[in-house]
């Protein structure tokens, strides 16, 4: 047993922790938990927890539903919503087959790959999102019509609003898991919150994210609150997008950080943005998974609909934030396409690769675009060289599947099983009849 171990099985002891959820994602970015009891903990660290993987959206094909979680030391976290005295606590798992050899369906290897192969290059990638999501009156009933907690808007400061209890209540929470919050703000929409977390290496942020949207739905759920991270839940208000801020580093110095060049960005940061342009489309499945996610990408509101970068321009799909001069280990890149209802693994492992696939093969950056595309005509557009994203969720499942970098980065396992379980939610959808077309056509045709 290494020493993280160790440290696991003595907080359980001092601490009187009665369970320990192991957690782990589905391919879908659904969070997964067993609970095991402290005496099962050295076998969990030895050969890992079997169980039934059948029972989980992507993780194995029914005749090899054996599956083992491992759990990983370094995560372990009491979870404070559920007290003190007999707690609970929790660890993120790596999946492993019966032989112990990584799952091809585990989302947190398929990162860990991607992540090994900019390590290979000498880089280390960190991100830091920026999370949006709406507070609705509870509890959840989608046959009601929602209702948002406040009718604030962008950075409101909502007198005795709810937004602020629960803000307080949620960073509390995630700054005792370990888990840093930069800014929290109202976002746009009535009811609509903004929490970023502070930068980390990718790994930990994907594994951030799951225990935030975890926390962030408990706390509304202790407030007689309902916390949606649907990416569009409301027709006429701004969607809830996860803007990803990117950076590489070599050892401790940011690969993207050159003094003298335009907007202080390095070579190897103008390549990386051309690799996220030129993917973008292939990759947008991933970023934005749901049927309802192309509502928000083509809902205006500051969502990126058109394939161009800028520097302070917030239609732009890729925008390189510089709030002063000089900015160091500071500098990044901001992608705007993902949502927050992504699975966060999959969707750093793409966008990981579509950058360092920039650096390999050295793309040429295009120009930037300073104008808000949104009000430039199509005929411009395409004079200008801007394509859209997909417009729909089968689009991009078209797009995808042809997409080498994709499936590489993914493994057959979770490619094939993405675009299978993607074309289905699509076939169910399109089936449907709705309200807007009873409504529109019925006294018409
Ligand atoms: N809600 C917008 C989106 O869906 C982003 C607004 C902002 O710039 O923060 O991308
Ligand atoms: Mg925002
Ligand atoms: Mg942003």
């Amino acid at each position: 047993m290494d020493r993280q171990e160790e440290f696991v099985l003595r907080t359980v002891e001092e601490r009187d922790i009665r369970f320990i959820r192991l957690w782990f994602t589905d391919v879908l970015g659904v969070l997964k938990s067993v609970a095991v009891a402290p005496a099962e903990l050295e076998s969990a660290f030895g050969e890992g927890i079997g169980f039934d993987g059948s029972a989980i959206e992507g993780l194995t094909r029914v005749y090899e539903a054996d599956m083992l979680a491992k759990p990983d030391p370094s995560t372990f976290q009491v979870l404070p919503w559920r007290g003190e005295t007999h707690g609970t606590a929790r660890m993120f798992c790596d999946v492993l087959t019966p032989d112990g050899q990584p799952s091809a369906a585990d989302p947190r290897h398929v990162l860990k790959r991607a992540l090994a192969r900019a390590s290979e290059k000498g880089f280390t990638f960190y991100t830091h999102p920026e999370v949006e999501f709406y507070l609705f009156e509870g509890p959840a009933d989608p046959a009601q019509p929602l209702v948002p907690v406040d009718a604030g808007g962008y950075f409101d400061h909502v007198p005795r609003g709810t937004g602020h209890d629960f803000r307080r209540a949620a960073i509390q929470m995630l700054e005792s898991m370990g888990i840093s919050v930069e800014f929290s703000h109202h976002e746009a929409g009535p009811g609509q919150n903004e929490i970023d977390l502070r930068y980390a290496d990718a790994l930990t942020t994907a594994d951030n994210i799951m225990t935030f949207r975890t926390v962030v739905k408990e706390v509304a759920l202790e407030q007689g609150l309902f916390a949606s991270f649907m990416p569009k839940p409301l027709g006429d208000h701004p969607g809830s997008g996860m803007h990803t801020h990117l950076s590489l580093f070599e050892g401790d110095r940011n690969a993207f950080y050159e003094p003298s060049a335009p907007l202080e960005l390095s070579q190897t940061a103008r390549h990386f943005i051309a690799g996220l342009l030129r993917h973008s489309a292939e990759i947008t499945a991933i970023t934005n998974q749901w049927v309802n996610s192309y509502k928000r990408l083509w809902g205006g509101a500051e969502a990126p609909s058109y394939v161009c970068w800028g520097h302070n321009n917030r239609s732009a799909l890729v925008r390189v934030p510089l709030y002063k001069p000089g900015k160091g280990n500071s500098t990044r890149v901001e992608y705007r396409g993902v949502d927050s209802a992504t699975n966060p693994y999959l969707a750093f492992a793409v966008l990981l690769a579509a950058g360092l696939k920039g650096i390999e093969e050295g793309y040429e950056l295009p120009d930037g675009a300073e104008d808000d595309v949104w009000e430039l005509t199509g005929a411009e557009r395409r004079a200008m060289g801007i394509e859209p994203l997909p417009s729909s969720l089968e689009h991009a499942i078209s797009i995808m599947e042809n997409s080498e970098l994709v499936a590489e980065t993914l493994g057959e396992h979770v490619f094939n099983f993405v675009l299978r379980n993607k074309r289905q939610e699509w076939d169910a959808y399109r089936a449907q009849v709705t309200p807007y077309e009873l409504t529109r056509y019925l006294p018409l045709l």
